[in-house]
């Protein structure tokens, strides 16, 4: 691990791992204007692999806009693609099977005053909502709790059984990308939140413009995603930061990058909270002691999320240093940010 952490070239080699597990090379498009604010100028950021999956063999280059700052993945996967880089064993696909019972309820419990906390700023109870990459249906089922109507609660997921049960438990579940959707009213949806989705869209501009549009008057939109004018984004940022998600986050936001595209939209931003960011930490651990400089692969079991009980104590210390430090204003790598329709 002597060797220094640089970006590496453009024709660098892959782990040898990518090579003999026949990762394939994939086919990719090019984005040549900054999506936050169509600048063509920019310069490399960062340069990768898929650490974390090894779906492909490709290099990924981050860039960053000489203008507004804004971080994109240039060139990015092809949209035919998609089958291969989020494979069926995608653990946001298995999240429940991957863990333990026990965190399950804990997640469950802080994200239950998460959502508290959204509707203290709301500052009414909402009678609608809508959660885009919904998941399981959890939020949704927060909102039920606070008097939201299921017919007036709304999911949107891109995977069919999961829309499929929502439906059926009577909730609105819909199978489609936020710029396609017709089924949500403008000016109709007091809370909407996405919670880890804008960094993964083709066009988050669009997106946010949608939602923005769909808000009812002083109605509020929650966006969380990763922060890259954070700690961990700098030390890692060069190659094997977590919040990269290689070659599946496509935008990389900090706080101006990302209150620029909400203001765009005519939003009026009210508030940053920063949440731990701890499996970013333990990612970018991981990638560091797994491919720098000859593997490490014992000791990069102890910084894999989901490696149970060998990896618990690196994720409680990462987990505790975060919160210390949101509590005295810290920029944690993960960033939840509240906005509002004004009119
Ligand atoms: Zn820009």
């Amino acid at each position: 691990m002597n060797t220094p952490i640089a970006v590496q070239p453009w024709d660098a080699t892959p782990p040898k791992e990518f090579v003999t597990d026949g990762a394939p090379t994939i086919s990719t498009e090019e984005v040549s204007a900054c999506p936050v604010c169509q600048c063509e100028r920019f310069v490399a950021q960062a340069t990768g692999f898929d650490y974390e999956l090894r779906s492909c063999r490709n290099t990924w280059r981050f860039v960053r806009c000489e203008a507004c700052s804004h971080v994109w993945l240039n060139p990015r996967p092809s949209i035919s693609t998609l089958g291969t880089i989020y494979p069926p064993h995608y653990y946001a696909y298995h999240y429940t099977e991957k863990v333990s019972p026990l965190a399950l309820k804990a997640k469950n419990w802080l994200d239950s005053r998460k959502f508290a906390g959204l509707v203290k700023t709301l500052g009414r109870k909402p009678s609608s909502f809508v959660d885009i990459g919904c998941g399981d249906g959890r939020y949704l089922r927060f909102a039920e709790h606070v008097g939201v109507s299921k017919h007036r609660d709304y999911g949107l997921e891109l995977d069919e059984s999961v829309v499929r049960k929502l439906c059926e438990q009577g909730y609105v579940g819909l199978c489609e990308r936020v710029e396609d959707c017709t089924a949500i009213a403008e000016r109709s949806i007091d809370l909407a939140t996405m919670f880890h989705v804008i960094e993964h869209v083709d066009d988050p501009k669009a997106v946010v413009q949608r939602v923005a549009r769909w808000l009812s008057p002083g109605g509020v939109f929650a966006v969380e995603t990763p922060n890259i004018a954070s700690m961990d984004a700098r030390m890692f940022g060069k190659t094997y930061w977590g919040g990269y998600h290689i070659p599946r986050h496509w935008n990389m936001f900090s706080p101006e990058t990302l209150k620029r595209l909400l203001e765009d939209a005519g939003l009026e931003v009210v508030g940053t909270r920063y949440q731990t960011g701890h499996s970013f930490w333990m990612y970018s651990m991981h990638h560091l002691t797994r491919y720098h400089g000859g593997s490490r692969a014992g000791l990069s079991r102890m910084f894999d999320p989901f490696g149970g009980w060998p990896s618990l104590p690196a994720l409680l210390a990462f987990t505790a240093f975060d919160k210390a430090r949101a509590a005295i204003g810290g920029r944690t790598s993960s960033m939840l940010m509240l906005a509002r329709r004004a009119d």
